[in-house]
């Protein structure tokens, strides 16, 4: 499938990864159920985390310094192409390893690098993203919890909403107020490691349409953080965080979502004799994934040079949403038109997973409208 969509060339060095990541995947995920493979980024699975971690794959862009691979972001962009397009449960490791990491390589203090990093790349700490809360989605900076200063460091007091994986996690990094009120928007903000084992901390599972349980709700009850909790500059949460959201949007999974499914109906479509139309479709939906590979990857440039896509991330993650949710959709059409044919079960099983999730795709990481914000104002529209 990749190669299909191939229309420029990744450096020798990052193509040269994807046969062992191809062979490992073939023997780890071998008689997986394709509708337990379509969860993939949503998949928890933590010693399957680690078994990529002890290969070096995960913490690829780290520093050899901090346990990390010392790679660029090409070697990151084929691995996590081919753990997204085979559908690999790579939940567990998958935020600490796109973002955390990242995130506090870039403004942590040498002691918080010291002490994370190894463990990331190791898949040894597991991360959430504390950004949401319960007034305070779309229009983060209207965010209400608070962390105020103590003679031991701070106390944590609020609540976050929809933050996946919080009840699996070891740590969150989360997006509170230090200082001034929620009417001063981007001023005040801070981001703070907590650890979610902690005293005062509640954390409630939320269910999701498809009946799994990867969302929460965090409630911190007066919880005493360390002076060194603190990430970065004290009122500089905003711009850090913004810089974290291009980390965030930037990468293949936001073109891949449906990936799983949309092999497995080419394969029922091998076996089955496709007719004009549903070539036609394929056809179609190829079409558009080549260019949207081309865009993810040209973003993954602008990451490998260390500059921060915001704008270029909004725009990918918005195009590429867009494909994810039509492709089951128009799959399900292309089923229906042809009733007398034999439509394998787990199929529609799949299918019927990734129609449920799906409207969720354009809401994780920013919903649309937002992103359609981003780039008005980054073309100089509003
Ligand atoms: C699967 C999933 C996983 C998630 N994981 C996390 C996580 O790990 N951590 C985390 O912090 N958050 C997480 N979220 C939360 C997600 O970031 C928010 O749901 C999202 O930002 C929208 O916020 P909201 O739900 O409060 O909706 P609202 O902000 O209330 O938006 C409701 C609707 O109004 C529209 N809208 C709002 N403001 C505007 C505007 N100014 N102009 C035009 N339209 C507007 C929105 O586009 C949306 O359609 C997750 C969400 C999902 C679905």
């Amino acid at each position: 499938m990749i190669e299909a969509l191939s229309l420029s060339e990744l450096p020798a060095s990052a193509q040269a990864l994807r046969p062992a990541v191809r062979a490992f995947l073939d023997e780890t995920l071998a008689g997986r159920p394709t509708d337990r493979l379509a969860r993939s980024w949503m998949g928890f699975d933590a010693d399957f985390s680690r078994a990529l971690a002890q290969r070096g794959w995960v913490g690829m862009t780290l520093p050899t310094e901090y346990g990390g691979g010392g790679k660029d972001a090409f070697h990151r962009f084929v691995l996590a192409e081919e753990l997204l397009c085979r559908g690999a449960p790579v939940s567990a490791h998958w935020i600490a390893d796109r973002q955390s990491g990242p995130l506090i390589l870039k403004y942590g203090t040498a002691a918080q690098k010291q002490f994370f990093l190894p463990k990331i790349a190791a898949a040894e700490a597991f991360f959430c993203i504390g950004m949401s809360e319960p007034q305070s989605g779309s229009d983060l900076a209207g965010l209400r919890t608070r962390a105020t200063r103590s003679a031991d460091g701070w106390v944590l007091k609020g609540q976050k909403l929809w933050t996946t994986n919080a009840h699996k996690a070891h740590y969150m990094i989360a997006l509170v107020r230090t200082s001034g009120a929620p009417e001063d928007r981007h001023q005040g903000l801070s981001q703070l490691v907590v650890d979610l084992s902690l005293p005062g901390i509640t954390i409630r599972t939320i269910g999701d349409l498809t009946g799994d349980a990867h969302f929460n709700e965090v409630f911190f009850d007066d919880v005493q953080l360390p002076h060194d909790a603190l990430v970065g500059d004290d009122g500089a949460g905003w711009a850090q965080v913004t810089a974290e959201l291009a980390f965030e949007r930037s990468g293949p999974e936001r073109i891949y979502g449906s990936m799983v499914l949309f092999d497995a109906w080419l394969a029922h479509l091998r076996a089955s004799s496709a007719d004009e139309l549903d070539l036609a479709l394929a056809g179609r939906l190829l079409a558009h994934l080549a260019p949207l590979r081309e865009m993810s990857l040209a973003l993954t440039a602008l990451l490998a040079r260390s500059q921060s896509p915001v704008i270029e991330a909004a725009l990918v993650k918005d195009l590429g949403t867009e494909l994810e949710q039509a492709m089951p959709t128009l799959i399900a059409d292309a089923l229906a038109a042809s009733p007398g044919r034999e439509r394998p079960e787990m199929l529609l099983r799949t299918l019927a997973y990734v129609l449920q999730v799906c409207p969720s795709f354009s809401l994780r990481g920013g919903t649309r409208e937002i992103l359609r914000g981003v780039i008005a104002r980054g073309l100089g529209l509003r």
